[in-house]
C-alpha cells in the first residue's frame, strides 16, 4: 500500500517537510482535528469543556529532540506555567513531557533534574506528571528516569509500549515501585526484531500485559491506564476488570483529542475514568505524521481542507 503506516512514519524523518509542511496552511487546516490550535490557551479552553462533561485532560506540548539547553530549559519552564495554569484555574489537568523534550539527547542530568522539578511542580498544583515513551533507543534511559522521579514522588506515570517485546519483563521490574503505567500499542517504526510488525500480534500483547497490570491493580500494586482508541479491546479489558473485581479509577481509559469522541463520552456516562491527551504548539509535523501513520484515511482531512 503505497500510503501505509511506514510511509508516513518515513515521512516524519524529513527535515525538509518539517520545516515547510508546517507552513501551509491547508495542513494546518487539517490538524484542528486533532488539536484544538497551536497556543496553550486554546488547550487551556478545551480543557475546560471536557472537564463540563466530567473529562479530565493530560496536557502536551509538541516538539521532541530538540538540540541546546536552552530549548529545555524553555520548555521546562512552559510546564512549570502550565502547572500554575492548572491550579489557578482548579483544572482536573495532568502534564505529559517526553524526555528528549528536556534535554535527554544532550544531557541526561539536566534531563533528570528537570523531570524532578516538574514532578515536584505537579504535585504542589495538584496535578500529576507522565513521561511518554519515545522510540526504542530511549527506553533504557526513560526506565531509569522514570525509577528516579518515582523514588522521590509517587504522584509520577510512564508510557510503555505494547509492540515492544520487551515490555512484560520491563513492566514485571517496574512493579516494585507501584507503578502508574499508560499502556498504549506503540507509535514509532521500530526494525522487527524488537517490535512485533503485525497489528495483530500488538493487539494480543496489549490484552495480555494490560490483564497482567489489572491483576496488579487488584493487589494495590499498579495503577494502569489503557490509552487506546481500539474500543473493542477497552470493552474486553472492562468486563477482565469487572472479573477481578477492579473497580473504574483503580484503572482509566485515556484517548486523543479529537478521537473517538463520542466512544470517549460514552465510556465517561457509563462510569469509566476518561482523559483525553490535548497536544498543542507549533511543532506538530512529527505528531501529526504519526497521526496519519496509525490511519491512513486521515489523509482524507488534508485532502478534504486543501479543497476548501
Ligand atoms: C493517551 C495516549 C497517549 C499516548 N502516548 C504514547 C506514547 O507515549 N508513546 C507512543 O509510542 N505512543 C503513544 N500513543 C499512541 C499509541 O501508541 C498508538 O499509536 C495510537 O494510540 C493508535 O493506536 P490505538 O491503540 O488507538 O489502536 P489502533 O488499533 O491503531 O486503532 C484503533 C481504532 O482507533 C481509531 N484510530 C486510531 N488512531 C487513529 C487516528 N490517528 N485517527 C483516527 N482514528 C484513529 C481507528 O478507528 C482504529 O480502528 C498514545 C496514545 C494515547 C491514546
Amino acid at each position: 500500500m503505497p500510503f501505509g503506516r511506514g510511509f508516513f512514519l518515513a515521512l516524519a524523518k524529513s527535515p525538509y517537510l518539517n520545516n515547510h509542511v508546517t507552513k501551509w496552511s491547508f495542513v494546518r487546516r487539517a490538524t484542528k482535528k486533532f488539536m484544538p490550535g497551536e497556543a496553550p490557551e486554546d488547550a487551556i479552553d478545551a480543557c475546560a469543556q471536557l472537564a463540563r462533561s466530567g473529562r479530565g485532560t493530560i496536557f502536551t506540548k509538541l516538539g521532541e529532540a530538540i538540540t541546546n539547553r536552552d530549548e529545555a530549559t524553555a520548555v521546562r519552564d512552559h510546564y512549570l506555567w502550565m502547572f500554575d495554569q492548572i491550579k489557578a484555574r482548579n483544572l482536573p489537568g495532568h502534564v505529559s513531557v517526553k524526555p528528549t523534550q528536556l534535554g535527554l539527547d544532550i544531557d541526561e542530568q539536566l534531563c533528570a533534574q528537570y523531570t524532578l522539578q516538574l514532578a515536584d511542580k505537579a504535585k504542589g498544583s495538584g496535578s500529576f506528571l507522565w513521561i511518554d515513551m519515545e522510540d526504542s533507543a530511549y527506553v533504557d534511559r526513560t526506565l531509569a528516569l522514570y525509577k528516579k522521579v518515582k523514588s522521590v514522588n509517587p504522584d509520577a506515570g510512564l508510557a510503555m509500549q505494547a509492540y515492544l517485546f520487551r515490555t512484560p519483563k520491563d513492566i514485571a521490574d517496574l512493579m516494585s515501585v507501584k507503578p502508574v503505567i499508560r499502556l498504549v500499542k506503540g507509535a514509532y517504526a521500530e526494525p522487527p526484531h524488537i517490535a512485533y510488525p503485525r497489528k495483530a500480534d500488538t493487539d494480543r500483547a496489549y490484552y495480555d500485559i494490560a490483564n497482567t497490570m489489572l491483576m496488579a491493580a487488584k493487589d494495590g500494586n499498579c495503577l494502569p491506564i489503557f490509552g487506546t482508541h481500539d474500543v473493542a479491546l477497552v470493552g474486553r479489558i472492562i468486563a477482565r476488570a469487572k472479573e477481578l473485581n477492579v473497580a473504574p479509577g483503580k484503572y482509566e481509559i485515556h484517548m486523543l483529542y479529537g478521537i473517538k469522541d463520542a466512544e470517549q463520552q460514552r465510556l465517561r456516562n457509563d462510569g469509566q475514568v476518561v482523559k483525553t491527551l490535548i497536544s498543542y504548539g507549533a511543532a506538530w509535523f512529527k505528531w501529526y505524521m504519526r497521526r496519519l501513520a496509525e490511519r491512513p484515511a486521515n489523509v482524507g482531512f488534508v485532502l478534504r481542507s486543501m479543497i476548501g
